[in-house]
Order: C-alpha cells, then structure tokens, then sequence
C-alpha cells in the first residue's frame, strides 16, 4: 500500500510535480489551502462586499462555487453571488443549470442568469447549425464574456471569480504565446483593478490542475454536470491541451512553470486608447466592440438560414 506523504494513511493521488502522496484527507486540505492563498494573493474577499462566481454548472465553476461561498459564510458582510449565461445549447446547458439553481437554492445563494436569445435574438444551437466560416466557440466565448460582464455589474459585484484552473490558464499562456500576442497574456488576469466598466476577473483555482479539480469535486460531494458541450471539438483550444498535457508528463511541473513565467514577465500592451463602443457603450478600443460585430455578422448567418 502507497502510504500518504503526510501520514499513515493510504495515498489516494499522486501530485507527479511534487512527488508527494495525498491520502483523502490531506488531498482536500491541499485544495483548499491552496485555493485560500490564491484568495488571499488576489484579494479577492478585500475589494469589497460582492463577489460573483461565473457558473457553468461543470466541475470547475461548481468547486469555484462551493469554496467561495465556504469562505465568504465566515465573513460577515460578503455576497456570493452566482452568474450564468444560457448559450442555448438543448441536452447541455439546460441540464447544467439545473445544477446550479439546485445548489443555489440549497446553499441560499442569489442566482442570475441571461440568455444567447435575450443577448442577440439567437441560440447557440441555431448558429451553430447556419453555414459559416468561424468555429461556434469563437461566438460564443465573447458572447459569454460580455454577458458575465455585463450580469456582474447589474448586481454591483466587486470582482467576478471565475473556475479556470492551473490547465486552463497554461493552456491560454500557451495559445497567445504561440500566436505572440503578448498583448493577450497582459489581459488574462486575474486582473488587480477594473478598467471603464469591466468587473475585474480573479481565479481562486489557479493553482489548481484540472485533475486535482475533479477528484476535490468528486470526494467532496460537489454537485456538477460531467458531460461536454456538443460543439467543444471545434474549440482550438483542444490542440493545445493536448500539446500540454505531453508536456506535463514529459516535464512534470511545467503548467505551474508557464503561468508562474507568464505573471512575472512584464508584457507590454498595445498603446489603443480605449473608448466606449457606439453600439453597446462598453469598453473597446475601436468604433465598435467584438461583441457587437460578432452579434451582427452572427444574426445575418441565422437569419440568411442556409
Ligand atoms: Fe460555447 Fe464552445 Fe464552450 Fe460550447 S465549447 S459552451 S460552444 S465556447
């Protein structure tokens, strides 16, 4: 029997970028100190009262979730508030969001939600089937983002925690490498201050792997949906975590070494002077934001229906 590196107990996991055994208990309490410090390192509890959690209803956004409003039930004052977005994705999202209005009401937690449909006048679904030249992913994720931004603003929260993990942010440190732009890497968060109108992004399980993520869920009992967005093999994300993941095992320990690489550089940003977008008022540094071009080009693919 493989005995945990902290006690007597049987080792349940195996950290390879440590090498240190984890029986159960001692895996748990590693999370969970080391979601604390990421809490503490972001500020995420001082720069105000209200925090939103962006759920999902996966086992990132859940474990986000569940630790978040832990922490903030000891801190007198503290609003947890979860935001959600419905991309209209039939047989997905609507079963994940039964997940998080379930744990919601359990647990007391005030829940917001928007829809694709109230957002743009169209689902995810229905885009997804019109011809056109983008992955449905490349809509959607800054659809989501505008709709979290705007959702954490309305509710006056102070930061929006998000459920990227140590996997996550690598993967992303990886693809803007790749591409070079720097300029990207600068913006990933989590952010220190907000900038015109956008809630600041923060990420409690950043030093979190993706797989020490779902075993904490799973030993923990943290309600989540397992099954993936029908439109996920389009993502370009997928070759890079694939890249990562051989990496990771040819070189244990290098996801924490490129997001630790990618904090301490001084990226420089582009020059752009930010203003308001003429459709929507939010930030850009164009006539128009993403999101509103986006909006269009989609809402013509929808509606020209081949
Ligand atoms: Fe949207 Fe792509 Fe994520 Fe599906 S996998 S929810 S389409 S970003």
């Amino acid at each position: 029997m493989l005995k945990c590196s902290f006690c007597n107990c049987e080792s349940v996991y195996l950290a390879r970028y440590s090498g240190l055994h984890y029986c159960r208990l001692h895996f748990t309490a590693s999370v969970e100190r080391r979601v604390k410090r990421a809490v503490r390192e972001q500020r995420i509890f001082e720069r105000g009262q209200r925090v939103a959690v962006a759920v999902s209803g996966g086992k990132d956004s859940m474990t986000a979730l569940h630790l978040l409003s832990s922490l903030a039930s000891a801190r007198r004052g503290t609003e947890i508030i979860a935001v959600t977005v419905d991309e209209g994705i039939r047989g997905y999202r609507d079963r994940s969001m039964e997940v998080v209005s379930d744990f919601c009401s359990i647990r007391g937690i005030r829940w917001v939600t928007r829809s694709y449909s109230e957002f743009a006048g169209f689902t995810m679904d229905m885009l997804s089937s019109a011809r056109r030249e983008r992955t449905t992913c490349a809509y959607c994720g800054v659809f989501r983002r505008t709709i979290m931004n705007a959702l954490a603003r309305e509710a006056g929260a102070d930061v929006i925690a998000t459920g990227l993990n140590l996997d996550d942010t690598a993967q992303s440190v990886l693809m803007n490498m790749s591409r070079g732009d720097t300029d990207r890497i600068a913006m990933m968060g989590p952010h220190e201050s907000s900038v015109q109108g956008l809630v600041p992004r923060v990420q409690p399980l950043r030093h979190i792997p993706e797989n020490e993520v779902l075993l904490y869920a799973m030993v923990s009992g943290i309600p989540f949906l397992q099954s993936s967005c029908p439109y996920a093999e389009e993502a370009s994300r997928n070759m890079f975590r694939e890249v990562l993941l051989r990496i990771e095992d040819e070189m244990p320990g290098a996801r924490h070494a490129m997001v630790r690489a990618a904090s301490r550089a001084a990226f420089p940003r582009r020059g752009g002077k930010a203003g308001s977008c003429a459709s929507c008022g939010d930030a850009t540094s164009g006539e128009r934001c993403r999101a509103c071009e986006l909006r269009e080009e989609a809402a013509s693919l929808v509606g020209r229906g081949d």
